[in-house]
């Protein structure tokens, strides 16, 4: 499919065609319905949209592309392997991953990508059937998962196994490898408004530093994802392999907004989830954080969510990303300028992590 073009009401063509026939696929459309991108289609496209954890403007970007290509995926339709540079996305490895974890093996969140723990998990199924243990999910493995997925029932489900991960490791942040993502940087400064000198780039970093000073202070071992400055754009899923390849517990990823009306204000955090899964270790950090920041600030609540964004799905641990304040907004943004807020902010962010290791769910 063609990626980078936006296709909305009253286009028509080719790709029209074939968002259409996906749609129709996935039973968010008439069988009947035409090539033309009318209201019904808009419809559909905001109803995927909106299953996905996608943003709801009825508007064919990449992103939602790139949905609609991962949602048109069967399992059986093609050979799954672990391709560690051009890693496999759909609702195949969905269902494999559910199958999985509804026998008891560990694919690690169901999120649709054939990372290293769906491909361990695998293996680790080849070897209880007898088959060889190649972690490629291609006929015999198949055939084995349906022969089983109609005996076997129970397994511990994804939630259970991080919330026992994270309970094992004793009960503070002491020893924990957090690390703090200050969002953009370098040649992508983020958002930027006539109405605070900061851009996003540098109030993320100023409040990063401030958290990793209070959690090294804790006894943890904080990292920062990036350093101040940057000759490239770091982008989503570099940031999330960091945290991967650094082993850590959890991920905080620090933004501000910015929207095209003054009014806007607040915080928000955000999770990873979907409709059918969420991370609850992710849920819980992101309550905890932003009751903190609610609490001290006079932020308004703009409470938490879920989302699918990539640092989010990317992260094999429990990551949360808060959006604090709007820097369109005059009041939020005079707060961002204020170093005494960013240093209540990041005392919020670091009692809500030090909450999530010392209060039981
Ligand atoms: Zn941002």
């Amino acid at each position: 499919m063609p990626v980078s073009q936006l296709y909305k009401r009253g286009d028509s063509g080719l790709a029209i065609q074939e968002f259409v026939q996906r749609l129709q696929g996935l039973g968010l459309l008439d069988k009947d319905h035409s090539d033309s991108f009318d209201q019904a289609l808009d419809d559909a496209v905001r109803h995927f949209q909106q299953q996905r954890g996608l943003l709801v403007d009825g508007i064919v970007g990449p992103h939602t592309i790139r949905a609609l290509d991962e949602a048109h995926w069967v399992l059986g339709d093609r050979l799954l392997t672990y391709q560690v540079s051009h890693l496999l996305r759909g609702d195949d490895i969905v269902t494999l991953q559910k199958r999985l974890t509804e026998m008891g093996f560990a694919p690690g969140r169901i999120d649709g990508i054939f990372g290293r723990q769906t491909f361990l998990a695998v293996q680790d199924f080849q070897r209880n059937v007898g088959l060889g243990a190649d972690g490629t999910c291609g006929p015999a493995t198949l055939s084995a998962l349906d022969r089983l997925a109609k005996t076997v029932q129970g397994g511990a489900p994804t939630a259970l196994r991080e919330q026992a991960a994270l309970s094992r490791l004793g009960a503070t942040p002491a020893g924990r490898i957090i690390v703090v993502d200050a969002g953009h940087g370098g040649p992508d400064i983020g958002l930027s408004t006539g109405l605070c000198e900061l851009s996003e780039a540098e109030i993320a970093f100023d409040i990063a530093t401030r958290i990793e000073g209070r959690l090294t202070a804790l006894g943890a071992s904080a990292f920062l994802s990036r350093p101040s400055d940057l000759d490239t754009e770091l982008d989503e899923q570099t940031r999330a392999e960091f945290a991967n390849q650094a082993g850590a517990d959890l991920v905080i990823s620090i933004h501000a907004e910015s929207v095209d009306n003054a009014i806007a204000n607040g915080v928000a955090t955000y999770f990873y989830g979907t409709p059918t899964t969420h991370s609850t270790v992710g849920e819980q950090l992101a309550q905890l954080i932003q009751d903190e920041i609610v609490a001290r600030t006079e932020l308004l609540d703009g409470r938490v969510h879920d989302k699918t964004w990539d640092l989010l799905r990317w992260t094999t641990m429990p990551a949360v990303r808060v959006e604090i304040g709007y820097l369109s907004n005059p009041t939020d943004a005079a707060r961002l300028a204020d170093p005494g807020f960013r240093d209540a902010i990041a005392d919020a962010i670091v009692i809500g992590v030090h909450r999530l290791f010392t209060e039981p769910a």
